[in-house]
C-alpha cells in the first residue's frame, strides 16, 4: 500500500510517500515558508532533489503543490494519486479524548479541534492538513497519529501534577509526554534489535534533537516521560529551559515587567542551550566547535544539557527498578558522540562502559557498549514517518476487515 504521510507545522509541511509492503520511501521533501512565500523541495528515491520556489498562500496550496509533484509526468513518482491509498498525518496534541490512533471522523476533527488550546501551535496547522487532504484526496482515509498516544500508558502517580484536582478534572492538566511516535517506534525496535523480551524489557529512550525528551517504557509500555502538559517540561533543549523552579515565573514578570505570555515566549524560544551559551547556537555542532576553541559558554551549555539527561536516565532507571537498555535517538543523539560520552560517564554506577571506537560512529543503528557492559547502549535512527505509515496501514487494514 502506498501511503503519503504529512506532517504539517505552522508555516511547513513534510512529506513522504512510502510503499507499506518494502517500507521504503519512494519521494520526501518538504514546504517551507508558507502563507509568507513558499518553497518546495521534491526528492524522489535515487533522484535529483528540486527545490522550486512558488506561492503557498495557505497550506491547501502546499499540498496541492505536493500533490502535483508527485505526479508529474517527467519527476513524478505516481502515474496518478489513486495510488495513494491512505494519508497518515501526525498531529500534536490529542487531548484527554485521543488516546491512540485513529481513522479520522468528524468526531476526531472535533476532538483535534478541542485539543488545540493545549497544542495551539501545532493542532491548527494540523487539521487544515487534514481537511485539504480531505478535500484533494477525497475518499481516502486520513488516519491521526497524535505525539501524546504513547504518554497515555503512565500510571497515575506519574501523570498527575501535584496541583488541585479540579484543575484535572476541569482542565486535563495532567503530563500527556511528546515525541510519543519516536520514543514507540525506537523502544519497539530497540527491543528487536537487542532481543529483548517485548514483555519483560526494561529500556530508556532519549529522543535528543532540536526538542528533547527522555522516556521509560517497561515491557513496552510508556510509564514515564520527560514532557509534560506541554513540550516545555524535561530537559534542557535548544531553546526551550526545560524544568524549573515554576516561582521564577512570577519572579522575572516581577522584575522585567513582562506578562505571563512574554515570559512563556523567553522560556520556549529564548532559554535552553542558546541561552547558556549566551546566544551562540542552538545547534550542537556550533557548541562543540566552540567549546573546543575555548568558549566557556558553550561548554557550560553542553555541560548543563548532558548532566540533565543522566539525571533523567537515573530517575527512570528507579521508575522501572532497573534498565536493561538505553537508546540514543534524535539529531543530537544520533549525531553527537561528545554528548553520549558526557551523558554516559555520569552512569558508571550502573556498570555501563562505552566503547570508545563505536562512540565514532553516526546516523545508524550500533551498540554503543563495551561487551561486559551491565546495561546496552545503543544509537537507533528514529523514523516517525515509518512508524505514521505503520499505524496508518494497521488502522486501515482494520476498517476493510
Ligand atoms: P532534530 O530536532 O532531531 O532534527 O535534531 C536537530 C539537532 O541535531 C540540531 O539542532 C543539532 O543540534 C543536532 N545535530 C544534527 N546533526 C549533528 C551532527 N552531525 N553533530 C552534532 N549535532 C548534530
Amino acid at each position: 500500500m502506498k501511503v503519503l504521510v504529512v506532517n504539517c507545522g505552522s508555516s511547513s509541511l513534510k512529506y513522504q510517500v512510502i510503499d507499506s509492503d518494502t517500507e521504503q520511501v519512494a519521494a520526501k521533501g518538504l514546504c517551507e515558508r508558507i502563507g509568507i512565500d513558499g518553497r518546495l523541495t521534491y526528492q524522489p528515491a535515487g533522484g535529483e532533489k528540486e527545490v522550486t520556489d512558488a506561492p503557498m498562500p495557505t497550506h491547501n496550496e502546499a499540498i496541492a503543490l505536493v500533490l502535483q509533484a508527485l505526479t508529474n509526468p517527467k519527476t513524478g513518482v505516481l502515474k496518478s494519486l489513486d495510488e495513494i491509498e491512505a494519508i497518515g498525518h501526525r498531529v500534536l496534541h490529542g487531548g484527554a479524548k485521543l488516546t491512540q490512533s485513529c481513522i479520522v471522523d468528524d468526531d476526531v476533527i472535533a476532538a483535534i479541534d478541542e485539543a488545540s488550546d493545549l497544542g495551539p501551535l501545532h493542532n491548527p496547522a494540523n487539521l487544515i492538513g487534514i481537511k485539504t487532504c480531505q478535500k484533494l484526496m477525497p475518499g481516502k482515509p486520513n488516519v491521526a497519529v497524535f505525539d501524546t498516544s504513547f504518554g497515555m500508558t503512565l500510571p497515575e502517580y506519574a501523570y498527575r501534577y501535584a496541583i488541585p484536582t479540579e484543575y484535572y478534572e476541569k482542565y486535563h492538566v495532567r503530563r500527556y509526554g511528546f515525541h510519543g511516535t519516536s520514543h514507540s517506534f525506537v523502544s519497539h525496535e530497540t527491543i528487536k534489535y537487542l532481543n529483548l523480551d517485548p514483555d519483560n524489557s526494561k529500556v530508556i529512550v532519549c529522543h535528543l534533537g532540536n526538542g528533547a525528551s527522555v522516556s521509560a517504557v517497561q515491557n513496552s509500555k510508556a510509564v514515564d516521560t520527560s514532557m509534560g502538559l506541554t513540550p516545555l517540561e524535561g530537559l534542557v533543549m535548544g531553546t526551550r529551559s526545560g524544568d524549573l523552579d515554576p516561582a521564577i515565573l512570577q519572579y522575572l514578570c516581577n522584575h522585567e515587567h513582562m506578562d505571563i505570555n512574554e515570559m512563556l515566549t523567553v522560556l520556549n524560544k529564548k532559554s535552553g542551550v542558546m541561552a547558556l551559551s549566551n546566544g551562540l547556537s542552538s545547534d550542537f555542532r556550533d557548541l562543540e566547535n566552540a567549546m573546543n576553541e575555548g568558549n566557556k559558554a558553550a561548554g557550560l551549555a553542553i555541560d548543563a544539557f548532558c548532566y540533565r539527561v543522566a539525571k533523567y536516565i537515573g530517575a527512570y532507571t528507579a521508575a522501572m527498578n532497573g534498565v536493561d537498555a538505553i537508546t540514543f535517538t534524535g539529531g543530537i543523539g544520533e549525531n553527537a558522540g561528545i554528548v553520549r560520552k558526557k551523558v554516559l560517564a555520569h552512569l558508571g554506577y550502573l556498570g555501563i562502559t562505552m566503547d570508545e571506537e563505536a562512540n565514532k560512529q553516526r546516523g545508524k543503528t550500533f551498540v554503543l557498549s563495551t561487551p561486559d557492559s551491565k546495561v546496552k547502549v545503543i544509537v537507533l535512527p528514529t523514523n516517525e514517518e515509518l512508524a505514521i505509515c505503520r499505524d496508518t496501514v494497521r488502522l486501515v487494514n482494520a476498517a476493510k476487515a
